[in-house]
């Protein structure tokens, strides 16, 4: 079991006195890297708190269910839970319930209607508050508090990482697109990016660390530092700072998610291809295949600038990994459109995609288009094809790493099988070798079999 790190950031004003010593607490994070983070400051805030981890909601005294709005099933798994969490609570009227992020920041009063049990219901711009807004809960009753802009930076919040050796760096939150299926600005509002120094400061307190690996956050990259102006004029732009980054001693590995494709320049691309340190591996979420559709989206690139961007950029970066986005019966998609995007698929040759099928969300512009809704079993029949042809390209291109010799970094042991350990290369295929290694180690291996979703490798 990997032992979580808790950082006490030089910079933050120490809080208070632990007030919950040796209380236990239970984290369940649904959604995207963003919550993931989110939820490594939440548990960095109760260890400063006293608290402790406990890995089920039965022996927790506290449950934080840290939630995502990005898809329907989100929204029913939370009550699913929230049901689940009643019994314990009846049974253990002393157990704290707590809800936060996307959901209870679109939803907060369809929760507190839903699940009156909750002791606190909190967004995703007030994080900081989650402890006196326990206090309140204890002293006064259930308590819901939603802030509508950003009071901190998580980055000024203590952090309880995951993995010691890899991290998660926010640079940005919010976004300033106008995607119309995407609730991301509803929930997280606008951009608001990081002062490049205090990254970098960030990311030097992590190297010393021992941290060898960082991920760099935000919802739209390549905007990073639109809304920050240095000596008044020149704004710091991402192919900059993913330079900076790279001159921090001991980070050997950089990653970054996500870029928009229709600011995806060639200042970027550039500074991944000249920077040791930045992987060979990007995510550009392309969609749909069909300018028509891409219009419909608001997603402000056609086909051929996507194409162009995807060409630039594997021409620039040597041995590119390219993942990316497809959403599959957005509404008024025709069988010509969907055709487009097959097209698109098998042209590309994505290493990844990930795929889904169109889910209205309450509070987007695509969710008031019922008239044009696909069919559910059409928008399925889609959904299998895109498989089929995505399926190929992944197992064709991993098949083409066979025989490579190649560095990986070990993450720890398979969770399928504790005598493999599971490790990443540079461009964020996953291979599993056998024996065991310490998360955090570099080694080398060549490619002795490929499957869909992984490979297997030898140590060299
Ligand atoms: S770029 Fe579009 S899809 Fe991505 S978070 Fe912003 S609005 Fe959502």
């Amino acid at each position: 079991m990997v032992q979580p790190v808790l950082i006490a950031d030089p910079t933050r004003k120490e809080r208070r006195r632990p007030t919950r010593q040796g209380k236990t607490y239970f984290l369940r994070t649904f959604g995207c890297q963003m919550n993931e983070h989110d939820s490594e400051r939440i548990a960095g805030l109760f260890e400063a708190d006293g608290m402790l981890p406990v890995s089920d909601y039965a022996s927790a005294d506290v449950v934080f269910i840290n939630t995502c709005t990005i898809r329907e099933n989100a929204d029913n798994r939370l009550y699913g839970h929230l049901g689940h969490l009643k019994q314990l609570k009846d049974e253990l009227p002393g157990k704290v319930l707590i809800v936060g992020g996307c959901a209870a920041q679109k939803d907060r009063d369809i929760v507190r209607r839903r699940a009156p049990w909750v002791d606190v219901v909190l967004g995703t711009h007030n994080l900081d508050r989650v402890l006196d807004l326990m206090d309140h809960a204890q002293e006064w009753g259930p308590i819901t508090e939603i802030a509508e802009e950003l009071q901190s930076m998580p980055s000024d919040l203590p952090v309880r990482r995951e993995l010691a050796h890899s991290a998660w760096v926010t640079i940005q939150v919010g976004c300033n697109n106008t995607c119309t299926f995407c609730i991301v600005p509803a929930v997280r509002g606008v951009e608001i990016s990081r002062r490049p120094g205090d990254i970098v400061r960030e990311v030097e307190r992590l190297a010393a660390d021992g941290v060898v690996e960082v991920t760099l956050l935000g919802q739209n990259v390549n905007t990073y530092g639109r809304d920050l102006a240095i000596d008044g004029r020149r704004r710091p732009v991402f192919a900059e700072l993913l330079r900076r980054v790279g001159e921090v001693e001991g980070i050997r590995r950089i990653r970054f998610t996500s870029p928009h494709p229709a600011d995806f320049r060639e200042d970027v691309a550039l500074a991944m291809a000249e920077t040791d340190a930045v992987c060979e591996q990007l995510h550009l979420p392309l969609q749909s295949g069909s300018s028509r559709v891409l219009a419909r989206m608001h997603r402000g690139y056609n086909v051929e600038r996507y194409l162009s961007r995807l060409e630039m950029a594997r021409r620039i970066i040597p041995d590119l990994a390219v993942s990316t986005d497809i959403i599959v019966g957005f509404p008024g998609e025709t069988e010509e459109d969907f055709e487009m995007t097959l097209d698109v698929v098998r042209e590309a040759r994505f290493d990844q995609a990930f795929m889904f099928q169109f889910s209205p969300r309450p509070g987007t512009e695509a969710a008031l288009q019922v008239d044009e809704f696909v069919e559910p079993e059409v928008a399925q029949e889609r959904f299998n094809r895109l498989l089929e042809v995505q399926s190929e390209n992944s197992v064709a291109l991993n098949r083409a790493q066979l025989g490579r010799r190649v560095e990986v970094l070990a993450e720890g042991p398979s969770k399928k099988d504790r005598t493999v350990a599971t490790t990443r290369t540079r461009d964020g295929r996953v291979v599993h070798i056998p024996g065991a290694y310490p998360p955090g180690t570099f080694l080398d291996v060549e490619i002795t079999q490929a499957a869909k979703h992984h490979l297997i490798g030898s140590p060299i």
